[in-house]
């Protein structure tokens, strides 16, 4: 029984990812909607549509040989084979079981990496590796990969030891508290890796602390992030809580916006802060662990489900691989279906709250850049947006300020 629900629930998160696919390279030949028709030439554009058709294509094969080794590895006995054969104890055992997993994924996934790089990437003049380079990468990533998956394999070893067959439960509260305490300190974490100065006293730095004043919120500084070291993305953000309250400025941002386009996006971000939008995301992030912990919990209660599996009593290192395996993801992505909803209403909210400062033609000429430079989707298929997105598309929030300035304010 319990093979036909996991073999259930990797056929529909297949299914369910072939679906979005499918929507998205039909609608990649509808004419793109007027407000966001010139953001990309004519030549760019066709290069984009033909860039992704061949990253879309290479995505369903990837998905159908992750779709197979998945059935394969979950309903068959083949793991539980591998686990009586390997010497050592429960840890040992899993390390080897891990270094296999990395060996064959590797092997799997090199020929799609492969064609990705020299292909797809090269035939549009991204491709900048060597195969040399590239065959080092694979090496040190699966590496990378069977350390991570030991390392959060022991915690819940250890948090197995200590709290007993409950321990889902009990981390996942205590994962929670310790999220609330990130977020909330999340500045000094970003000190750790980044270098902040103050925004030196001058109009931009006297319009946003205007801005902030008149909605209650006293400034002591502004700071600019040195994010260009990592990401050519630009980005702001009001973060922490209380005493570590932050208001930080990406140097991108600061370096290629106009003062308007800068402060534009600080409206947008100072809405998020007041409406509490970050301590509501954080939350629903925590939601998304839910299937791990209900699954591994069930798993280590109902020791019928591991005998099923050719394990002789519940199995941890089983447990471990279907919570953290593809079975759930489903379940994942349908989850954070009306999560998406609520962001887009609070991205909605805080666009809507730009334009009543002031700042809305400035907004969408920010975000028009901002979607440039990241290569967005100008028109993603309004299916793929209600179950994917966390942020409308481009062309809704355009049409959104237009509105707002078309009405009676
Ligand atoms: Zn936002």
């Amino acid at each position: 029984m319990t093979k036909i629900l996991f073999l259930i629930l990797l056929l529909a998160q297949f299914g369910y990812r072939m679906m979005l696919q499918m929507l998205s390279r039909k609608q990649v030949n509808k004419p793109l909607p007027a407000s966001v028709a010139d953001i990309y030439d004519a030549a760019e554009y066709d290069k984009w549509r033909r860039y992704n058709g061949k990253k879309d294509g290479l995505s369903i094969i990837s998905g159908g040989v992750t779709l197979v080794i998945n059935i394969v590895l979950f309903c068959t006995n083949i793991m539980a084979w591998l686990y009586y054969l390997l010497p050592g104890g429960e840890v040992a055992k899993a390390i080897l079981l891990f270094l296999i997993m990395a060996g064959v994924d590797t092997v799997i996934s090199l020929p799609i990496e492969y064609v990705f790089n020299f292909k797809i990437e090269a035939e549009f003049g991204f491709n900048r590796i060597t195969p040399k380079t590239f065959v080092a990468d694979a090496i040190k990533n699966a590496l990378v990969g069977v350390v991570l998956n030991f390392v959060i394999f022991m915690l819940v070893f250890v948090a197995h030891k200590l709290l007993g067959d409950w321990f889902g439960v009990i981390a996942f509260v205590g994962i929670g508290i310790i999220m609330f305490a990130i977020s909330a300190a999340s500045s000094v974490f970003l000190k750790l890796f980044n270098k902040f100065t103050p925004l030196p006293e001058g109009e931009l730095r006297t319009t946003l602390c205007t801005m902030f004043e008149n909605e209650g919120y006293k400034l002591k500084d502004i700071y600019v992030m040195d994010a260009s070291k990592r990401t050519t993305k630009a980005n702001a953000y009001c973060g922490g809580i209380g005493k570590f309250k932050q208001i930080v400025i990406y140097d991108n941002l600061l370096n290629n916006y106009s003062d308007g386009e800068i402060t534009a996006v600080f409206a947008h971000e100072l809405a998020h802060f007041k409406n509490r939008d970050t301590t509501q995301m954080t939350l629903f992030s925590l939601v998304n662990f839910l299937p791990i912990v209900v699954m591994m919990t069930w798993l280590m209660l109902d020791g019928k489900v591991s005998e099923s599996f050719g394990f002789a009593e519940p199995s941890l290192l089983f447990a471990f691989y279907v919570s953290f395996g593809g079975v759930i993801e489903i379940v994942t992505k349908l989850i954070s279906i009306p999560f998406n909803y609520i962001s887009r209403a609070m991205e909605r909210k805080a666009d809507t709250f730009a334009c009543k400062v002031g700042y809305g033609d400035e907004l969408v000429a920010a975000l028009r850049k901002l979607h440039k430079d990241s290569l967005a989707d100008m028109n993603p298929h309004p299916t793929v947006v209600k179950l994917t997105m966390n942020h409308p598309p481009l062309h809704e929030r355009i049409e959104l300020v237009e509105a707002w300035k078309g009405s009676e304010h």
